[in-house]
């Protein structure tokens, strides 16, 4: 269960300067756009973990969310938000395929039009929707479905962001891309190498996959065929 008193200003630990000193870390491990690391001083990354856990909210750290899932690193959120947003193109409409606590939904929705995010555990999509909600993001659809089918319904998408590891890229994510669109995403087996992907969808199925730095995430699971 999320922190319910919704303290968004925080204090000591979860203060806004503990936050500045979170930003100042990120920009010496090279994360440049300004406005996302404006975004991630002011998001109470607090209030996506228990309780128990606020004090090491900005940390840059992954936590556990429970049912074995994790807040991503502060870096890894701001290091894919700055990959969906170099791209001359309006962001507008996109998939986050692992809402999880929704932090990255929270980080990345400011800057696009409509954020579509999903998740397959259920408790976990519940409080989570009821937080972003809470936290007043209008621009967010939260859904309970298997994203590694994407979401067809939707598409196609500007971005898609999967904040969970398959070991190949599922070509469903490829085919609803809207052309100049693009996949961020992490790529590879458990327990060896991950790499973060940036694939770009051209005209006549042509796409260009540009590989960035080793990443580690918990898998992308696929329930069904
Ligand atoms: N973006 C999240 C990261 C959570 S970890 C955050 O900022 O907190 C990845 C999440 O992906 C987990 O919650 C996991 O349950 C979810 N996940 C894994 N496979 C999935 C799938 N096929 N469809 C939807 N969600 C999935």
């Amino acid at each position: 269960m999320y922190n319910r008193n919704l303290d968004i200003q925080g204090s000591g630990m979860t203060s806004q300067r503990t936050r500045d000193r979170l930003v100042q870390l990120l920009r010496s491990k090279g994360i440049e756009d300004e406005a996302v690391l404006h975004m991630i001083s002011k998001i109470p990354r607090h209030l996506f973990v228990d309780e128990a856990l606020s004090i090491r909210a900005y940390e840059n750290n992954a936590l556990p969310i429970g049912y074995g899932q994790t807040i991503s690193q502060p870096y890894i959120v701001a290091r894919m938000t700055e990959l969906a947003l170099k791209t001359e193109r309006p962001l507008t409409k996109v998939l986050e395929v692992g809402t999880g606590s929704g932090y990255q939904a929270a980080v990345l929705a400011p800057f696009v039009k409509e954020l579509y995010t999903v998740e397959r555990i259920k408790p976990l999509y519940e409080n989570t929707k009821q937080l972003l909600r809470d936290l007043g993001y209008r621009n967010i659809r939260t859904l309970l479905s298997d994203g590694s089918w994407g979401l067809a319904k939707e598409a196609p998408f500007d971005a898609i962001v999967v904040t969970a590891a398959p070991e190949q890229v599922p070509e469903v994510l490829l085919e609803q891309l809207a052309e100049g669109g693009r996949l961020i995403i992490p790529v590879g087996q458990q327990g060896t190498q991950q790499l973060l992907q940036v694939i770009t969808r051209y005209p006549e199925q042509h796409y260009e996959t540009v590989t960035y730095e080793p990443v580690q995430f918990v898998p992308l699971i696929r329930d069904k065929n």
